[in-house]
Formats: C-alpha cells, sequence, structure tokens
C-alpha cells in the first residue's frame, strides 16, 4: 500500500500466471470507494482486504466500487466486496449494454471461435483447436451495476470530485476519472507507462476500436494532471508525452502492416507473422497468443480500410486484405 495523495492510497493487488504481475486498486479513504478490485482470487482478495485495513478501512465500510472496465483483473472482487459491504458499484453506461447483449447472445464460443479463426487465415490451426472444445463452455459471468455513468459526469465524492471520461478502445465500456484539484488521473488501462495496451476486435463485432483508441487518447491531451495512477505499471508523470508516444506507435504499426501486405493481398494471419511484436516474435507465440495478436492485427486493418488505405474482400470464408 502507498499513499497517493490525501487519502488516497494504491493497493497492489497480486494476479499469478500474468506477467503483469499484479493490478493497482485505487482506495479513496474518505469516500470509502474502490476503483478496481484486481482478479478473483483469495490471495488477491486476502491483499486488498490487509492494505485497505494498513489504510484504515474495512472492506465491509465500502461504499462504492468504480471499475474502469470489465475485464477479469480489475472487477474480479468486485461481489465479493459488495457482498461484505453493500456496496454501489459504478460503470459506464455501456458496460451494462456489454453485458446484456453478451447474455442474449447464447452462440456456441467454440463454432464461433472456430469461424473467426479461419476467417482471419488461421485454418491450419482448426486441428489444434479441437482439442480443446470442451473449454469453451461457459459464458461470460456478469456483475450487477447500480449506477450508469455518462460522459463527462462529475462524482461529487466525500474529499474527491471526479469527472468521468468515457475512453473506449481497449474496451468499449472504459473509463477514466480526473481528480481536477489532486491533479490525478485514474488511468486504468488506457495509458500505461510502459506497454500499449490490447486493443483488438473480434471478428463477429463491428466497429473500429483502433480509432475509438486513438480518439480516447486525445481526448484526455492538455488535461491538468500532475500524477497518472494506471492499473498496472508503475505511477508517471507525463501524460501528454505518452498519449504522443501510443499515437505514434500505432502508426507506425499501421506503416508495418501496410508494407507486409505490399502488391499481394494477405490474410490477417499472415500480416500478423511480419509484425515486430513486443512480447516475442511470432514463431515463437503459442496459438493462443497468435489469435490475441492477430486480434490486434485485425482492429488495425479495420482502421486503416476505414480511412480508405486498404480493401477488404473474403474469399471462401477467409478475410484478405490489399492497399487501395
Ligand atoms: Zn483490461
Amino acid at each position: 500500500m502507498r499513499k497517493m495523495a490525501e487519502g488516497v492510497y494504491q493497493i497492489e493487488v497480486p494476479m499469478r500466471h500474468n506477467p503483469l504481475g499484479y493490478t493497482y486498486s485505487y482506495l479513496l479513504r474518505d469516500a470509502a470507494t474502490l476503483i478496481d478490485t484486481g482478479v478473483g482470487t483469495r490471495d488477491a482478495f486476502d491483499s486488498l482486504e490487509e492494505q485497505a485495513r494498513t489504510a484504515g478501512m474495512e472492506l465491509t465500510d465500502i461504499k462504492r466500487i468504480i471499475p474502469t472496465h470489465l475485464h477479469g483483473d480489475h472487477i474480479g472482487l468486485v461481489d465479493t466486496v459488495r457482498r461484505l459491504s453493500g456496496a454501489k458499484v459504478y460503470a459506464h453506461r455501456t458496460a451494462i449494454e456489454r453485458q446484456q447483449e453478451s447474455h442474449a447472445r447464447d452462440v456456441d464460443m467454440y463454432s464461433e471461435t472456430r469461424n473467426e479463426t479461419k476467417l482471419l487465415g488461421g485454418s491450419k490451426y482448426l486441428d489444434f483447436l479441437r482439442r480443446f472444445e470442451s473449454s469453451f463452455r461457459g459464458r461470460m459471468r456478469s456483475m450487477d451495476i447500480d449506477e450508469p455513468l455518462e460522459d463527462g459526469q462529475i462524482l461529487e465524492l466525500e474529499g474527491s470530485t471526479l469527472k468521468v471520461y468515457w475512453t473506449p478502445g481497449h474496451a468499449r465500456e472504459h473509463i477514466c476519472l480526473h481528480d481536477e484539484e489532486k491533479r490525478i488521473l485514474y488511468a486504468g488501462d488506457h495509458v500505461l507507462p510502459k506497454i500499449t495496451p490490447h486493443v483488438s476486435l473480434r471478428s463477429h463485432l463491428e466497429g473500429d476500436p483502433l480509432g475509438d483508441y486513438i480518439e480516447s487518447l486525445e481526448k484526455l491531451r492538455g488535461l491538468d494532471v500532475e500524477t497518472v495512477l494506471p492499473a498496472h505499471q508503475y505511477v508517471f508523470k507525463d501524460l501528454n508525452g505518452r498519449i504522443s508516444e501510443m499515437h505514434l506507435h500505432h502508426k507506425s504499426r499501421c506503416e508495418e502492416m501496410k508494407k507486409a501486405i505490399g502488391d499481394g493481398r494477405s490474410t490477417v494471419f499472415e500480416i500478423s507473422a511480419q509484425v515486430s511484436w513486443d512480447s516475442r516474435p511470432w514463431p515463437e507465440m503459442e496459438f493462443w497468443t497468435k489469435r490475441m495478436a492477430a486480434r490486434e492485427t485485425l482492429a488495425h486493418l479495420v482502421y486503416l480500410r476505414n480511412r480508405g488505405e486498404l480493401d477488404e474482400e473474403v474469399i471462401k470464408g477467409v478475410l484478405y486484405y490489399s492497399l487501395t
């Protein structure tokens, strides 16, 4: 636990089997509010409870939980803390829509994954995928949301006034919270100091998440912020500098992909194989990582297509991209 400002504490919630190591939950003590909770494990719970106590707060006294978005390492303990404390959950309005959609969409995840893998040009992995058929059962767990938030909304809490910034991209429902008086930005996964958040597109979804992401980045430029409090890695200061770096990162990745396509036409997997990924080279990636990388590639290709730089066509169930 580290004190970040008067009444603001950073809690490091451990996350095993994940290279990021932990998620930061932020406790606003006077408002008895948690921003993000970490993963839903026993370990994580014990750690959150102990560090909150050190900051002078019992989890049973929490009044509000504000997840920045619906990923498991942010909402994992929401239900547990709510059950203990009766806290109200605040999240962006689209979080509710997302949960309803995923409930209404009673689809077979296995065939959806097969179709997507084929569409993206990964047919050679279909036999491998069949071995995991049974692990595709089960659905997205849903979480009750009491207070839907709107972009620009002001939350007048005890000891902190927070302005909601809707920042879709990494997740459609992602929000950042700005405390103008303390000059703090609670950034969730939207702006991280060293890595770029995963921005990807699932082939069954419409939309332009990379376009959204870049727009959401620019939305924060020029905010009066002294300290950025992210959900992973470390606290940093230069928000505008980091926004520019990430903007450039995506621009150069787009160029890299266009170069990979060259004069021909390529599948998403083929293009992904030529990208200089930060984690490890494509041939060393497991199928599951390749699939994530391919979805990230797709987000870039759709961004370029929407801006008239690429043509897209589907031939025998496989997507192909070429330069316009
Ligand atoms: Zn996330």
